[in-house]
């Protein structure tokens, strides 16, 4: 195939222009352009980095309102949402330019020489991070800008100084064109070599299974199916030099309802608890597909509300027509589930579409069963009728790592609560209070990751601004004189004003 077209995803048609496709011999010429662009672009200084983004975020908003139509037509989203989308995505940008430009990422650290320690005398040591080389991006379906052309992984990767190759979304091509245009034109502005930013586009595994084992990469950021993340993460370990693969993959994201909330608020809980599964036709990596809750009151009146909840939600238009057969299958494998209680399905719609399904379960099901942990991707949620608390703690600790899980609670709860957190921090990237977990602020303190198999590495955060250390390694630099020191190790200039650890303490 050398061309293909946008699908509109309300309708399933085919719209706009024809679109070229990258080939696999375009992935080897891409590479080398971000590999010459390298030593370029990581000696920029920190404020021409930091500008650099702040354009990024400028030309994005100067598309107007073609990159909001493109988005609408190609996921089927609607404009608010995308609106926001691109709103999140260019504070994203501005947020990383803050953080380039205050340093701290550098985590610079100097241990002065002791030449007089007995019995050895100690060297001088300093440690600055650099960036890891140029950086394969893949992004999401899911969030056609935020997570994807110019989203966090590309913000995050241009942030620590890595030249990024972006494998574009089959999804949306001409979101990612435009957004892809937007980029290289600040590239220009900044007069930046090219190969700081290079956008392929093409519905083929072979491209991206071609990106991510070039030699010239150097890590690779990534959201979307397990199957896919894995698939690139084997391919990446394979490679004569094995690298990286952050791949933000599945999660359920358990909500647990403790008694007292339950019993105070169980209906006005079931109701946003709907609200909050079917937002965006429940396309959020951070979608609540399983709810846990200790029989006792208040459950049947949350169940009750969301029944009705449920079946008065319309049907929402789905990403793509394979999202939307896998969503359909995956309800339809539960509803034949033995022990599998359905409580609501909505209003399924047309092809294009999907409509929302509670189930519920009982805990000891629950946890013979591996599978009813799968990812749903869709509107879709499992209720759990734990016995007690016991079984609540049980079922907790029996759960794949997820993004989030969500305590419900009154202050009453907080002794139940307080016993839940230990068990959750061991599970989950982020324990959210009295809220729903869909919608992650970007920020300092964000952690958007958590154990495998939400992602593949427990230790980083796809979102917020400690993202950038996914695209950074530590370097020391023992008794190097002072003039071939990087600047803001040198003795003279004091960190050029970025904090620095000496002996550990901040000075
Ligand atoms: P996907 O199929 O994993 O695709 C994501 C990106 O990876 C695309 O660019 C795809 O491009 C590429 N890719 C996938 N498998 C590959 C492989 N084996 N080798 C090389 N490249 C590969 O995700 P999706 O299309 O966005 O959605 C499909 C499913 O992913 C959903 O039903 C849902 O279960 C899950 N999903 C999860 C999240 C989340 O946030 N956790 C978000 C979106 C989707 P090509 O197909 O062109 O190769």
């Amino acid at each position: 195939m050398t061309q293909f077209q946008s699908v509109k995803a309300e309708t399933g048609e085919t719209f706009g222009d024809p679109i070229a496709v990258n080939d696999v011999s375009d992935v080897a010429v891409a590479c080398q352009k971000a590999q010459d662009a390298f030593d370029v672009y990581r000696a920029t200084t920190r404020e021409d980095r930091a500008a650099f983004l702040e354009d990024i975020a400028d030309q994005i908003m100067a598309i107007g309102d073609a990159l909001v139509d493109a988005a609408t037509s190609e996921s089927g989203l609607p404009t608010a949402r995308i609106e926001g989308e691109r709103g999140r995505t260019c504070g994203q940008l501005r947020m990383f330019a803050g953080v380039v430009r205050r340093g701290g990422w550098q985590q610079l650290r100097i241990d002065p020489a002791m030449p007089d320690r007995s019995p050895l005398p100690r060297p001088d040591l300093r440690l600055r991070m650099v960036p890891l080389g140029p950086v394969a991006v893949f992004g999401a379906s899911n969030f056609p800008i935020a997570f994807s052309t110019a989203g966090g992984d590309t913000a995050s990767a241009l942030a620590a100084g890595c030249p990024v190759v972006v494998k574009g979304h089959p999804a949306h091509p001409q979101t990612g064109a435009l957004v892809a245009d937007a980029i290289a034109k600040a590239v220009r502005n900044a007069g930046l070599p090219e190969g700081v930013f290079q956008h392929l586009v093409g519905p083929s595994n072979e491209l991206g299974a071609a990106l991510v084992q070039d030699p010239r990469i150097a890590a690779v950021g990534f959201t979307g199916s397990r199957a896919g993340g894995l698939a690139l993460q084997s391919l990446a370990q394979k490679r004569e030099v094995p690298i990286p693969v952050y791949a933000e993959m599945s999660s359920i994201n358990p909500v647990l309802l403790l008694p007292h909330a339950l019993k105070d608020k169980g209906a006005a809980l079931g109701t946003a608890f709907v609200g909050s599964l079917t937002m965006g036709a429940g396309q959020f990596c951070t979608n609540p597909g399983l709810v846990l809750a200790i029989e006792g009151e208040g459950l049947d009146a949350f169940i009750d509300a969301a029944q009705t909840a449920v079946k008065d939600a319309a049907p929402q238009t789905m990403l793509t027509p394979n999202i939307r057969d896998a969503y359909g299958k995956a309800v339809d494998t539960l509803s034949q589930c033995d022990g599998v209680e359905e409580i609501a399905k909505g209003d399924e719609g047309d092809k294009t579409h999907g409509g929302a399904a509670v189930f519920q379960t009982a805990g000891d099901k629950f946890l013979s069963d591996k599978s009813l942990q799968a990812e749903m991707f869709g509107s879709a949620s499992l209720i759990v009728r734990c016995k007690d608390e016991d079984e609540l703690v049980r079922i907790i600790d029996s759960l794949e790592g997820q993004l989030t899980a969500t305590l419900h609670m009154d202050d009453a709860d907080a002794a139940i609560a307080g016993r839940m957190i230990p068990h959750l921090e061991r599970r989950v990237g982020r324990i959210l209070a009295n809220g729903w977990p869909t919608g992650v602020e970007v920020g300092h303190a964000m952690v958007h990751g958590g154990p495998y198999p939400s992602t593949t590495d427990a230790r980083m955060t796809s979102v917020g601004s400690l993202a950038i250390d996914r695209y950074l390694r530590p370097v020391s630099y023992q008794n190097i004189p002072q003039d071939l020191l990087p600047p803001e190790l040198r003795d003279a200039n004091a960190g050029d004003g970025v904090p620095r650890l000496v002996d550990g303490e901040p000075a």
